[in-house]
């Protein structure tokens, strides 16, 4: 089967792979809840590709951006 990783926040494709059969432990799928299973994870039997949402580099960045900004008002405070 085919894993597709695409991005959350943009949609853009960050990585594809292939697999013979579906570690979950080694790709870190049973560290999540049922709710984010249904999240982050979709099937698509007829193409037989696993699609995983996750975040790119990118986007990581901007989020560590907002996540520095409130910090930095609080600062701005003192
Ligand atoms: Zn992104």
């Amino acid at each position: 089967m085919r894993l597709d990783y695409v991005c959350s926040q943009c949609g853009s494709g960050i990585d594809e792979i292939f697999v013979q059969e579906l570690d979950e432990i080694a790709f870190g799928f049973d560290c999540l809840n049922d709710a984010e299973r249904q999240e982050l994870l979709t099937f698509d039997p007829d193409s037989n590709t696993l699609t995983v949402k996750t975040l790119c580099d990118y986007c990581i960045a901007e989020m560590k951006l907002d996540l520095s900004a409130p910090t930095a008002k609080v600062h701005w405070l003192h």
